[in-house]
């Protein structure tokens, strides 16, 4: 089979791999989309990076299991181990017993995402809806996920103003989740590329990041109230202190967006005086997944978050893309 790899700086290649081995009720699946994530940080530092996401059809099911050959299904995360206390209660994502991928399958190679054939086990394999394409069912990963979970966990509605700092594609899935909520949803980002198209999913408030006014502006909107909830989807220290300044008395902040500085906030000030909640969240909770689906299902501008649909062999031009921020959610297909 083809898997594409970061071999280099900015560089992709596109090798011969051995198809993947099904064991027990991890099955094989044809891989059909390959959603890219933040693989260019990867590309352009040189360094491998393992994808994640895929959405595809089974092909092989060693032993009888949750799924058949012939189901399409979308690929979540990681290897979890499906019997602890958090994987029981749907917050698998944060398992702390994952399988070693080579060690249980024997396979040769890493669990990429970015080939042609990939195995999983069945209980992480969510059934795309009858009608519904591999590249919108593909969404379920994260380029709804993160910030789906997030909104979930807050209860947002429509009585909810929503401050989202960062247009990357986490971001944009956070403006069409907010917005199939009823929410209204504010978006920062210094790249113009992001900005129009969080416009052209419903945002309501778009705001150049990098403009001095973006906090008058925000506070301005919320009749000096502040913003219901932030969720900060751009991994840096002046958007997580934009969320907090934004946020109303009692708001609540998602931090989304990976970052390694330390957080900009002060315990009397910020928590116990203003009284702010603030979290983090990578993923959602496996009890959600009908209504991600839903959303994927009924979102009337859900089909415009996906910008580019590129073949893998393309991979090198779509992490240029990426790369310099003009892509929402690109969307990778192995057998192009
Ligand atoms: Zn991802
Ligand atoms: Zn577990």
């Amino acid at each position: 089979m083809k898997k594409a790899v970061i071999s280099g700086v900015r560089q992709v290649e596109l090798i011969d791999a051995p198809v993947p081995k099904p064991k027990e009720d991890w099955v094989l699946i044809k891989v059909h989309a390959v959603p890219l994530c933040t693989e260019y940080k990867g590309w352009l530092a040189g360094q491998p990076y393992g994808g994640h996401e895929a959405a595809g059809e089974v092909v092989e099911v060693p032993q009888p299991c949750s799924v058949q050959v012939g189901d399409r299904v979308v690929v979540m995360p990681q290897f979890p181990c499906g019997s602890c206390a958090l994987c029981i209660s749907g917050e698998y994502i944060h398992c702390q017993n994952n399988y070693d991928y080579q060690a249980f399958t024997g396979n040769e190679g890493d669990a990429d995402t970015h080939v042609q054939y990939l195995v999983k086990p069945a209980r992480l394999l969510v059934s795309i809806l009858e009608g519904m394409s591999y590249e919108l069912a593909s969404l379920a990963c994260c380029g709804l996920g993160p910030t789906f979970g997030a909104l979930e966990n807050l209860q947002i509605t429509a009585f909810d103003t929503v401050l989202i700092t960062g247009g990357g594609p986490v971001g944009l899935g956070g403006v069409v989740n907010a917005k199939y909520r009823g929410a209204s949803v504010i978006l920062t980002d210094p790249v113009p590329y992001r900005r129009d198209k969080a416009k052209e999913l419903g945002a309501d408030l778009v705001l150049d990041s990098q403009d001095p006014g973006v906090l008058p502006a925000i506070m301005d909107y919320t009749e000096s109230l502040g913003v219901d909830a932030g969720l900060e989807c751009a991994g840096a220290v002046e958007a997580q202190r934009l969320c907090i300044d934004a946020a109303r008395t009692r708001g609540h902040i998602m931090l989304i967006g990976e970052c390694s500085d330390p957080l900009p906030a002060e315990a009397s000030s910020d928590f116990i005086r203003k009284g702010i909640s603030l979290t983090g969240q990578w993923h959602y909770n496996f009890n959600g997944i009908p209504r991600i689906m839903e959303v994927i299902q009924n979102s009337p501008v859900v089909s415009q978050l996906i910008s580019h649909v590129l073949p893998l062999r393309q991979m090198q031009e779509a992490l240029e893309i990426d790369s310099q921020h003009q892509s929402a959610k690109i969307i990778l297909k192995p057998w192009e």
